[in-house]
């Protein structure tokens, strides 16, 4: 026996190199070696619990088939796997209990050493199959004893080579994972970086390289990024709840949102990502939305003024072309003059800020008010106006606005309903809902409802319910809309959430 060969046993080249069954196959030829074995191999536990399998082979007279298996307790090798005691065989051909090794290599063995393979731990996780042919000389019992001393020797290795082999799957498995970690950072249109604890660069992706221009992989004004940016990344990292933070650069006109999320380990990943085309797009959208409501409102200003300027017009005509008549169309140009008047209050008053007066009063008592004042306009239709003023606590409210959201609804009600129809104001929990059985709504026209100038009528200015929901707001409330068309409609306020 050869002990600078037990050596090469522990040489893990092979493994690192080739994987686990290079490896076995090297231990193989080396055992072949020591023992002057003209056929070796190692079986080894796999998949399958009792089965070993071949896993190397050596010598010119191996002739175990490759795949070929070895049952724990079966036959002379399946008993040394079951017992862990070595076996040493004569004369094969002539012992009958043999069979499965003749079988294994092909009747051409003569004499055999099956040792078992042990685990540090103990336990037999193969055997080591050796054999020489009728030609050679048989296999003593001390090579058995040396081969016995071996086993162990062979399992360490075998151990190792577990070992170096899941090492090699977990180095791999790291790096495939790295791989698409990396490849998931790039395909995000942000810049992801992320800084160690003591805030410096430790990884990026490749939005990130953008912004990192020159040499030293540092994120600071050196490497190319603006002051503004660098300066929120900075706070972002020193921050002790991160949060995200907006950079405005103005001499470039760029904005971005700086995003910080801390790591357990003490570092920050942080995103940084160019919003300065959103928000261009976003101040576009503004400007034209901006511009639609002034054409709109011009639209509206120029229709609503010049009908009462037309009327004025023709009543100075008249009165040129006969002074007699001049009473009568004065009176005409007068009233005229009071509607411009009325529609610059109806504009002004939607660009005026509300400055509610709020004082303890009462929404029933508001209610009944506005149907006292508008019952006589009820009655010229013929329309029915029901008051239901339940209990309603005192609340503290602009009441004067209040009263201008009752008397809009009302009046409201009434144009939408026919002669005959009904309107019902009721007054519950701080709630006002008006309910009617007019035209009622479709979608759109709910949709509509609120936008300043839009209306539905010839004579509406389209302000009444603008002006309503500027009220509303002004105190802390909602409006609900239900509405069917030919079935009626429904709108109930809460005037100030706080207070019901
Ligand atoms: P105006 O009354 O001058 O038309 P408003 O702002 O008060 O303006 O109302 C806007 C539009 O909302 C109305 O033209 C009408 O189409 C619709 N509307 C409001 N209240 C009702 C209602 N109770 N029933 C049906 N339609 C309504
Ligand atoms: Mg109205």
């Amino acid at each position: 026996m050869n002990d600078s060969s037990l050596w090469s046993l522990f040489r893990l080249e092979a493994l690192a190199e080739h994987g686990l069954d290079a490896y076995l196959q090297e231990i193989a030829q080396q055992c072949a070696l020591i023992f002057n074995a003209s056929g070796s191999s190692i079986f080894l536990e796999g998949d399958s619990p009792g089965r070993f399998e071949v896993r190397g082979k050596s010598g010119h007279q191996s002739t175990v088939p490759t795949g070929a298996e070895i049952t724990v307790g079966n036959g002379v090798a399946g008993q040394v796997a079951a017992t862990g005691s070595p076996r040493l065989l004569g004369l094969l051909n002539d012992e009958p209990e043999l069979a499965d090794l003749r079988s294994l290599s092909a009747n051409k063995i003569k004499s055999s050493m099956v040792v078992p393979i042990t685990e540090p731990q103990g336990d037999v996780i193969g055997v080591l199959n050796l054999s020489r042919g009728f030609s050679e000389p048989a296999f003593q019992y001390e090579e058995l004893e040396q081969a016995t001393a071996l086993d162990t020797h062979v399992g360490l290795a075998v151990a190792n080579a577990h070992l170096m082999e899941s090492l090699r799957r977990n180095v791999f498995e790291a790096r495939v994972a790295g791989e698409k970690l990396q490849a998931v950072l790039d395909a995000v249109g942000s810049a992801v970086i992320v800084f160690d604890e003591n805030r410096q660069t430790i990884e990026m992706n490749a939005a990130a390289e953008a912004y990192i221009s020159g040499e030293g992989r540092s994120w600071d004004e050196s490497s190319g990024v603006t002051p503004v940016l660098s300066c929120a990344v900075a706070k972002v990292i020193e921050a002790e709840d991160p949060g995200s933070v907006r950079a405005h650069d103005q001499e470039s006109d760029r904005s971005w949102v700086v995003q910080g999320v801390p790591v357990g380990s003490g570092g920050c990943v942080v995103t940084v990502l160019e919003v300065t085309e959103f928000e261009r797009a976003q101040r576009e959208a503004d400007r034209l939305a901006r511009l639609a409501e002034i054409g709109q409102m011009s639209a509206t200003i120029a229709h609503e003024v010049r009908n009462p300027l037309t009327g004025i017009r023709s009543a100075a005509q008249m009165i040129r072309q006969d002074p007699e008549m001049g009473k009568e169309f004065l009176g005409i140009i007068e009233e005229e003059a009071v509607r411009l008047d009325k529609l610059c209050e109806g504009f002004l008053s939607m660009a005026r800020p509300i400055n509610l007066q709020r004082s303890n009063g009462n929404l029933g008592e508001s209610v009944s008010r506005s149907v006292t004042l508008l019952q006589s306009t009820y009655d010229e239709k013929g329309v029915t106006l029901i008051a239901e003023l339940g209990s309603c606590p005192n609340m503290n409210l602009d009441f004067d606005t209040v009263e201008q959201v009752v008397h809009n609804l009302l009046l409201n009600a009434l144009q939408a309903c026919e002669p005959g129809g009904t309107v019902r104001a009721s007054v519950a929990g701080g709630a006002l809902v008006v309910e009617d059985d007019g035209v009622g709504m479709d979608d759109e026209v709910v949709a509509n409802m609120f936008t300043p100038f839009f209306t539905t009528k010839s004579n509406g200015t389209g302000l009444g319910m603008s002006n309503v929901r500027r009220i509303v707001e002004a105190h802390g409330g909602d409006i609900d809309v239900s509405s069917e068309p030919k079935r009626g409609t429904i709108i109930r306020v809460i005037f100030d959430r706080s207070q019901v």
